[in-house]
């Protein structure tokens, strides 16, 4: 096949995704983030048929009646549902790359986590969405390229990235993970603590989505000196009473939500400390000196930066739009899938 009309043609097709565990954002080539949205697929309960995908599926969550279901398919940073993610890949793809997609490449961002069996049902999912060639890359070297970290330098980089279901912690140098941790808490632990707070404090169950609004709007992890109004913000959330079972409603303040924050941040926190204890001194003087960037949408809880700064000595920065870091570190790789292609960088395992 010659090369030039492949080229040609692809430019605009070739796209970078990251799969998220809570949302997955697509790069096209030669036009930037061209969607995002929630990794939720609504399907009617016993069967596999998609009702929803994305954004319309995540408003079902917690919503449903008993014949529908809001499956999350790599709710904890695995694949735990093969055919809802298949379907939501396809989807995402559709809606991104309209049209026929002959020859779309693809590079998608998979949980450092995620095994081989995990990497090839990615591979054969993309596959069958359209793509002609997958490249997988970690997902905290999207996270780091996207932040704009000096990923090849001889120089040890640290990225923190909190997502839903996980946080990947990784040291980078020379264009590899030299050393990295991968845990099971991120957001969605966030909200389960508040979910659980809420029950053994005040006998009151609130779902899901309402525990994640409670986070956004007056969670935080440590005290924020110049946003001295955080203390005193309240928030007021609908739930039912655990005994009785009446509908209630409940006033939560900021210092109660950042008690109930505590495990799930101590955990981030400790990875962090273990992931640089693992760390070669060259590298862990390296990240002394330049800091500890953080990403992913756990990096907006205020304070978080200033916990790990405490808790590790080391300046710790939040990325710029930490959201779509992974996304932009996978379109990095996608404006030169070509470079990628000649190092023999990702390949199709499995196919
Ligand atoms: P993933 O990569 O796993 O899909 P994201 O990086 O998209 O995850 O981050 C999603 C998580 O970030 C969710 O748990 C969401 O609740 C959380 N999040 C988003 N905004 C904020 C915020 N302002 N404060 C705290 N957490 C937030
Ligand atoms: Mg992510």
């Amino acid at each position: 096949m010659p090369q030039a009309s492949i080229n040609k043609t692809a430019s605009s097709r070739d796209i970078g995704i990251d799969l998220g565990t809570a949302n997955t954002l697509v790069y096209a080539r030669g036009h930037g983030i061209v969607l995002n949205e929630p990794s939720v697929v609504a399907v009617k309960a016993g069967t596999t048929a998609a009702l929803a995908v994305g954004t319309e599926a995540k408003e079902t969550i917690g919503r449903t009646p008993g014949s529908i279901t809001a499956i999350r398919p790599l709710k904890d940073g695995v694949i735990c549902d093969y055919e809802a993610a298949e379907e939501m890949i396809r989807h995402f793809v559709r809606k991104a790359v309209p049209g026929r997609r002959p020859r779309t490449r693809m590079v998608v961002c998979v949980p450092s986590g995620v095994t081989p069996v995990e990497r090839r049902a990615i591979v054969h999912a993309s596959t069958r969405a359209g793509a002609r060639t997958v490249h997988l890359i970690e997902e905290p070297m999207a996270a780091a390229i996207g932040a704009g970290l000096p990923v090849s330098e001889p120089r040890g980089s640290m990225v923190v990235d909190i997502g839903g279901g996980t946080t990947e912690v990784a040291v980078i140098s020379l264009g590899g993970i030299v050393t990295s941790r991968s845990l099971r808490v991120g957001g969605d632990r966030m909200d389960a603590a508040i979910m659980d707070f809420v029950r053994r404090e005040h006998g009151l169950l609130v779902g899901e989505r309402t525990a994640e609004d409670v986070k956004v709007a007056v969670g935080s992890a440590w005290p924020v000196p110049d946003r001295p109004e955080l203390e005193t913000l309240t928030f007021t959330v609908r739930g039912r009473e655990k005994v009785g079972g009446m509908p209630q409603t409940l006033s939560l303040t900021a210092p109660d939500v950042r008690a109930a924050l505590d495990e799930p941040v101590e955990a981030i926190v400790e990875a962090v400390r273990a992931t640089l204890e693992d760390c070669p001194p060259e590298l862990s003087g390296d990240v002394m000196e330049h800091g500890i960037v953080l990403t992913g949408g756990g990096a907006l809880l205020p304070g978080l930066d200033l916990r790990l700064a405490s808790a590790t000595g080391i300046p710790v920065f939040v990325a710029d739009d930490p959201l779509d870091c992974v996304a932009l570190g996978s379109g990095k790789c996608v404006e030169d899938l070509d470079a990628l292609a000649l190092m023999g960088l990702g390949s199709p395992p499995g196919r």
